[in-house]
């Protein structure tokens, strides 16, 4: 798999149209305490004024 640029960098708020963003990744886990799974990673981008956040699949 090819490394693409950060969806950073061409983030548009689809509300604001704001620029800025912070970016996070997280990893949804499934299951309970004895028994869970690792599920996607996925990669968040936040609107730095609205709040607005898109996730991305990994
Ligand atoms: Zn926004």
């Amino acid at each position: 798999m090819k490394k693409t640029p950060s969806v950073s960098a061409k983030f548009i708020c689809s509300k604001c149209k704001s620029k800025d963003c912070e970016t996070d990744e997280i990893q949804v886990v499934s299951g309970s305490a004895w028994s869970f799974q690792k599920g996607p990673h996925f990669q968040s981008v936040t609107c730095a004024k609205c709040k607005y956040t898109e996730f991305y699949k990994k």
